[in-house]
């Protein structure tokens, strides 16, 4: 059955490293609106140009540019395997698209929740690094490229986020715990919500998080 992981979580929980990691085991297609949102002000574009200054300020961008990215993304031809959502939804409003989107097709809905202290995060939002072109995250501990300073696949020189300065930071937790943490209820009371302790190594996590979306895919298969 066609599926959906909704990838959920405070902002340096791990979200983007674990759907790396479920696109290279499941070839599902990773649909991240954070790279898609960077990839557009890298290039300019109309909805890179408004988007640039929420984004720096660690504020939501508007539902509708973020919306029709998505909507439009989701029509592409790799997202027929299944999808892999990476800071979408972001808010009740997007949830309720989502669902929208999802009731078309039928597709079958797993909501990954990834739990972590605030504190770890804060550590882990301050100490890492992105490769501008292939998106990934590093950080001191894990990477051998950050020795290095250049991602170890693309040898392009590391950067800080923009948006992971300590004040930024700050923002994009509270807009987290206002926002996008209620959604745990949404997803929660319809039986699709699964909370995963995402302070501990990626493996370990990855692994966890595998073992679920399997056991769900089945589940659903028998039901069928
Ligand atoms: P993180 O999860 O570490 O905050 P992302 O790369 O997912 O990072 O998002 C970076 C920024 O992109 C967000 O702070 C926000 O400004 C914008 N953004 C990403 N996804 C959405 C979304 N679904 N709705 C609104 N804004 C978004």
């Amino acid at each position: 059955m066609k599926t959906a992981i909704i990838m959920m979580g405070p902002p340096g929980a791990g979200k983007g490293t674990q759907a790396r990691l479920l696109f290279e085991t499941l070839g599902f297609a990773h649909i991240s609106t954070g790279d898609m949102l960077r990839t557009a002000i890298k290039n300019e574009t109309e909805d890179g140009n408004r988007a640039k200054s929420f984004i720096e300020a660690g504020l939501l961008v508007p539902d509708e540019l973020v919306d029709s990215i998505v909507k439009e993304r989701v029509r592409q031809p790799d997202c027929d395997r299944g999808l892999i959502l990476d800071g979408y939804p972001r808010k009740l409003s997007q949830a309720e698209t989502l669902q929208e989107i999802l009731e078309q097709d039928d597709i079958l809905a797993i909501t990954i929740g990834l739990n972590i202290p605030d504190e770890v995060l804060i550590d882990r939002l301050g100490s890492r690094w992105m490769c501008p072109n292939c998106n990934r995250t590093f950080s001191k501990e894990l990477s051998s490229g950050i020795l290095k300073g250049l991602c170890d696949k693309c040898s392009v020189h590391l950067i800080h986020r923009v948006d992971d300065t300590e004040e930024v930071i700050a923002a994009r937790l509270k807009i987290y715990h206002e926002e996008t943490e209620p959604l745990v209820r949404y997803y929660h009371a319809q039986g699709i919500y699964i909370q995963i302790d995402g302070d501990q190594l990626p493996a370990k996590v990855f692994y966890a998080i595998r073992n679920v979306v399997e056991e769900r895919r089945n589940l659903a298969s028998v039901g069928k």
